[in-house]
């Protein structure tokens, strides 16, 4: 019998459900992030590709099935030998491990850029203040705004604003980063500077799970593809196949319309 035991992933989705109403936008969905690897996530609108990033962030609760940090269950805490719901307190402590991207930057437009990325290193995290604004200042230089520390967000361009919101995910040092369209509300002119800089993020060895209409992008950055659709996982394979030899023909239409 073998014992054979491959690495515990940083992440890990099984069977994962999640309704809303009668509608299910994830039936039953697995997903394994390994260390430093990079998971693209395509799929038509509404195939429920921001609900799997939600509920992984556990913005949304799941109905069914686990999701694991590190080998850690999300959501709930052993108690006399049962499993039981995290409090809210402790949920927000297992969010911090990760760090999340959204198509709308959601920056506070009444602070600083600099402000924008130490707050919750600072208030959050515990960090020194001194230490949070050399780490940030480090990170602004390492995404092309080091100048733009004091601006405000509103003074910056939408592509400017989507790097300050990935220097600010990074600055807590997450385990995963997971990314919702981080180009899709941007001006076509812009798109390729905040790539670059998720690119850059992944040759350093970041995990990440990035959800994507780039598909060339997808393509050359991520290890691996996932091509969702009405709320189920159609297809996951290393970027190369998923993109020359589509198994599904779903997913052969999808790339032949989005190419
Ligand atoms: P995608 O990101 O792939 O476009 P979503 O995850 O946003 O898809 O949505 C998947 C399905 O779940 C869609 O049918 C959508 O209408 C539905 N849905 C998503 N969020 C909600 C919500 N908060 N309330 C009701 N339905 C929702
Ligand atoms: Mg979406």
């Amino acid at each position: 019998m073998s014992v054979e035991r491959t690495t515990v992933p940083v992440l890990e989705v099984v069977g994962v459900e999640k309704r809303f109403g009668e509608h299910a936008a994830l039936d039953g969905v697995d997903l394994r992030v390994e260390d430093s690897e990079v998971v693209a996530v395509l799929g038509p609108s509404g195939s429920g590709k921001s609900t799997l990033v939600r509920c992984i962030d556990q913005l949304e609760s799941i109905d069914a099935g686990s999701m694991y940090l590190d080998g850690q269950l999300l959501g709930y805490e052993a108690h006399r030998g049962h499993l039981r719901p995290l409090r809210d307190v402790d949920v927000q402590r297992q969010r911090r491990r990760m760090g999340m991207v959204f198509q709308q930057f959601n920056l506070f437009p009444h602070w600083t850029v600099l402000r924008n990325i130490t707050e919750a290193p600072v208030t959050v995290h515990g960090v020194a203040p001194a230490e949070a604004k050399r780490r940030a200042m480090e990170l602004l230089e390492r995404v092309g705004l080091a100048d733009k520390a004091h601006a405000h967000p509103r003074q910056l361009s939408g592509g400017q604003q989507q790097r300050v919101a990935i220097a600010r995910a990074v600055a807590a040092n997450p385990r995963v980063l997971l990314f919702d369209e981080p180009t899709s509300s941007l001006d076509p002119e812009l798109v390729d500077e905040v790539l670059q800089v998720i690119k850059d993020l992944a040759v350093s060895g970041m995990t990440m799970v990035v959800v994507t209409h780039e598909l060339a992008f997808a393509r050359s950055v991520a290890d691996r593809c996932v091509f969702m659709a009405e709320g189920k996982v159609i297809e996951d394979r290393p970027a190369r196949e998923f993109f020359e030899s589509p198994q599904s023909t779903r997913l052969q239409a999808f790339l032949t319309r989005t190419a």
